[in-house]
């Protein structure tokens, strides 16, 4: 008898909760949003200032997760598979995103390639600014074919302007009443994109030295390209293989010849590279975050793309000998 209510009651609450969900939904603007995931947070952040209140955004990989070893759940892809609009940063960052959207089989899916349009650049390529790295081990999970491309377009604010017309072009398919609200939004946030590649145009070129030294994976080659600067970074394109002892001391030697007083870590790795680094020479710890992902902290902080790169502005100018 006992068992018997309880399983009943539990019925009617699993009915009463799926009602009331139903009803709210319908109830709010929720159901009239256009629902967005993307995969990297520029991607997040891009959209939600462009769609703003007419998009229902998530951000795919969770944060605080690395996202060169990100793999996609069922779950992950049942949540693309709902969307109306996925973004990917391109097939070198995301090598498995292909393959899932074919799998979905869902045909009213737009599915945005971010890097549509953009020029990748190579690891060979001896271009002004182009640190060199030694990171062929470091691709051994990746396609065949994207060996040696750079994925991190983002950290080109040129590129990240023309991400923000990728994405505004898409949402403006899948919204076309709203087309002109979406493309003032998108006006003003490469606005604010044109002022901080200005910044960063102008101050880094007060700085008395051109070149830095980053401890963690090459993820700074597009901005270094874009400020004339010469970058160095201790792994390959994923931080994913440990500096042997010999390319600590190299690094270390290359802080201590080049009269560098800051060396720079990454975001949500253990910086352990650029503390022995620090230690062996004396020079500052300092982080330059690639913006791939947010820790729980900052995202739950409200943490902006534009609010990090001003932090590594900062950082990056103390690197480059300017003060403070
Ligand atoms: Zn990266």
């Amino acid at each position: 008898m006992r068992s018997r209510f309880f399983s009943v009651r539990a019925a009617w609450m699993v009915f009463l909760v799926l009602g009331l969900t139903g009803l709210c939904g319908s109830a709010s603007a929720q159901e009239n949003r256009t629902r967005v995931v993307t995969t990297l947070f520029p991607l997040y952040d891009f959209a939600g200032n462009i769609g703003q209140d007419k998009i229902d955004l998530s951000l795919l990989l969770p944060p605080g997760v690395e996202p060169h070893a990100f793999d996609p759940k069922p779950s992950d892809i049942a949540r693309i598979a709902q969307a109306e609009v996925f973004i990917y940063t391109g097939n070198a960052m995301e090598p498995w995103a292909a393959r899932i959207v074919k799998g979905v089989g869902n045909p009213r899916l737009r599915v945005v390639d971010a890097s549509r349009g953009i020029a990748l650049m190579k690891m060979e390529g001896d271009e002004a600014g182009t640190g060199h790295v030694k990171g062929e081990q470091a691709h051994h999970h990746r396609d065949h074919a994207l060996e040696g491309v750079d994925p991190h377009i983002w950290l080109d604010f040129a590129n990240s302007q023309q991400i923000v017309d990728t994405i505004a072009d898409a949402l403006v398919l899948a919204r076309p009443a709203d087309e002109r609200l979406l493309r003032q939004n998108a006006e003003a946030y490469k606005e604010k994109l044109r002022a901080l590649d200005a910044g960063f145009a102008t101050e880094v070129s007060k700085c008395p030295k051109r070149e830095f030294i980053h401890a963690g994976h090459y993820a700074f080659g597009y901005l270094a390209r874009r400020y004339h600067l010469t970058y160095v970074a201790a792994q390959g394109f994923v931080p994913d293989s440990e500096p042997t002892a010999k390319q600590l001391a190299a690094l270390a030697r290359q802080v201590r010849s080049r009269g560098l007083k800051v060396v720079f870590y990454e975001e949500l790795v253990e910086p352990r590279t650029a503390r022995t680094v620090a230690k062996e020479t004396g020079a500052e710890l300092l982080m330059l975050h690639g913006a791939h992902n947010l820790s729980r902290q900052d995202f739950d902080k409200g943490t902006t793309f534009i609010g990090i790169m001003q932090d590594n502005l900062a950082h990056l100018k103390r690197g480059l000998g300017c003060q403070p």
